[in-house]
């Protein structure tokens, strides 16, 4: 009918949009349908706008900048205050790609989730449910006090949340900048961790890579293999996160092994 015809015509103009940009002209990558689809609902929700470029193309994921949508803009400058800056009208767009997934290690972290229990091993589902995971993980985070980026929206196989940059671009990892002061940046770490822990959560990737630096605050990132504590390796993936990280931070000066650091971090 005449609605379903305007529904596509709008649709393929989108995606010819997305296609026409000049950043993603650079990349070469081509979203499916599916995908292309489930921006085509980001944009009519009003979280996100005109694509930006790449900032991230990983094995399962690339990450994008995206300007916000008008119900996103409107509530990043009420939060800012309203300073006009551009970046506080741009968003992240983690975009999963299904296929290229390694579905099989992802079923490893989501089953024992409680969470998602009985999700099958349909390769598009698993990916769905990680990125719906990826998002509750960083609602809890965020409520139990650790700074991850605000999350804002997730559909399919994309998560749409803050993007924690400056006008010079993405914030830097902890790899590459220079820490002034290793004891004081462990410590904020220990205590994310241990909030995190407390919270039930532990982080599964946690190292110098996934944290970021940014106008003086540390940042954890990429929330996706975040398993609660219920879940048979949480043990072991919090062990391997305390050697990451209490190995960077030694290396940093810092007088910590990964022992006292997951005794920390486990005290009640
Ligand atoms: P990798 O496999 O490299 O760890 P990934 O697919 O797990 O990547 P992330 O770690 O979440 O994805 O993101 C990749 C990179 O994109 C990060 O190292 C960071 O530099 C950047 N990035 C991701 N999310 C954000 C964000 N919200 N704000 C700013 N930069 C981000
Ligand atoms: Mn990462």
């Amino acid at each position: 009918d005449e609605i379903a015809r305007t529904r596509d015509r709008e649709f393929s103009e989108f995606r010819k949009r997305i296609k026409n940009t000049e950043q993603f002209k650079v990349t070469a990558s081509v979203f499916d349908d599916a995908t292309y689809g489930a921006l085509y609902k980001l944009v009519q929700d009003g979280h996100i706008d005109a694509f930006g470029g790449p900032i991230s193309t990983g094995k399962e994921a690339n990450v994008y900048t995206a300007l916000a949508g008008d119900s996103e803009a409107r509530s990043a400058s009420g939060q800012s205050g309203g300073d006009g800056e551009p970046r506080d009208e741009e968003v992240a767009v983690k975009v999963y790609r299904i296929n290229a997934s390694d579905f099989r290690d992802m079923r490893g972290y989501l089953d024992g989730d409680p969470r998602f229990e009985g999700i099958g091993s349909d390769k598009k589902k698993v990916v769905t449910a990680w990125v719906r995971k990826e998002f509750a993980n960083l609602q809890r985070a965020q409520k139990a006090g650790v700074r991850v980026p605000n999350p804002i929206a997730v559909q399919r196989n994309v998560l749409v949340m803050e993007y924690i940059a400056t006008e010079d671009g993405r914030a830097k990892r902890l790899n590459e900048v220079h820490i002034e002061n290793p004891e004081t940046a462990f410590e904020v770490v220990r205590e994310y961790m241990r909030r995190l822990y407390d919270a039930g959560l532990v982080h599964g990737d946690l190292s110098e890579y996934n944290i970021v630096f940014h106008e003086g605050q540390l940042v954890v990132i990429d929330l996706g293999q975040a398993v609660t504590v219920h879940h048979g390796n949480a043990r072991d993936y919090l062990e391997r996160d305390c050697e990451n990280v209490a190995n960077f931070f030694a290396r940093q000066g810092v007088d910590v092994t990964a022992e006292d650091l997951l005794a920390t971090v486990t005290r009640a």
